[in-house]
């Protein structure tokens, strides 16, 4: 947390919304009043990462990658306890507000806002927890669905030779090859999870996933990491699917 006690005591409104009385503050001890400016400081976390999430959810809306009320995007509040910020189940994405963001804890329970957080609210938590993430998102482009359907006999898609690719964690050269593993779909979350866990867990050095059918999954230290990891992916994918109309440059591999 980064907030000082003196900016938490310049915002009212996280305050009030984290229930906490004003009152209250002055007549207890220090301990309670450091629990109260961590309470308030999570609070202004949480209203931040709510409108961030509602501004990444239009922004992929417009791009076509999270369509008829598809994908969900959650970002970390604190990991002691877990809390992640997490759009509600079945919204659509293209009028997004901070106020269908919700609060859970690493049960999935709801902790912050009333509603159902996303069913896929135990994927996100497993990524946490694998990677160490600060946010993930998922998206449902028509290429992710396209690639991961065509690619599904072989594990996973290579890419190699993109300059995007650059744009990825830890990557410094267009020459990096790219692993992007498919794993089965499921409508068992809870089963998912412990797959993607364990793929997690065998795969270090990868930014994301798709699922077949589904869509794609990737995360990063930051909220703003995350989105770019997204782009550079949807953007290696896209170029996939429409190379295919049109031989690749030797230099570019990638096959379909
Ligand atoms: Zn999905």
């Amino acid at each position: 947390l980064t907030s000082s006690a003196s900016n938490i005591e310049a915002h009212t409104t996280p305050k009030e919304e984290a229930g906490i009385n004003k009152d209250q503050g002055t007549s207890k001890g220090p301990g309670y009043q450091e629990a109260l400016h961590s309470r308030w400081a999570d609070s202004l976390d949480f209203t931040r990462l709510a409108t961030e999430l509602a501004e990444t959810g239009k922004s992929f809306y417009s791009r076509g990658w999270v369509l008829g009320t598809s994908g969900n995007f959650s970002a970390v509040i604190t990991r002691e306890p877990l809390r992640l910020a997490i759009t509600s189940t079945g919204l659509d994405k293209g009028c997004l507000t901070p106020a269908q963001i919700l609060g859970i804890d690493g049960g999935a329970n709801v902790v912050i806002g009333n509603g159902r957080p996303s069913t896929e609210a135990f994927l996100h938590l497993a990524i946490v927890s694998s990677v160490n993430a600060g946010a993930v998102l998922h998206t449902h482009s028509v290429w992710s669905t396209t690639l991961s359907g065509m690619h599904a006999s072989r594990g996973g898609i290579a890419f190699e030779g993109y300059e995007m690719l650059k744009g990825l964690k830890g990557v410094r050269t267009h020459e990096h090859r790219e692993w992007l593993p498919i794993l089965d779909n499921s409508q068992d979350t809870h089963t998912l999870a412990q797959i993607v866990t364990k793929s997690l867990s065998e795969l270090s050095e990868i930014h994301g996933f798709l699922l077949r059918g589904h869509g794609l999954y990737s995360w990063g230290d930051s909220l703003q990491e995350a989105k770019r990891h997204i782009e550079v992916l949807e953007f290696v994918m896209e170029v996939l699917v429409r190379s295919a109309q049109e031989p690749l440059p030797s230099s570019l591999s990638g096959v379909i």
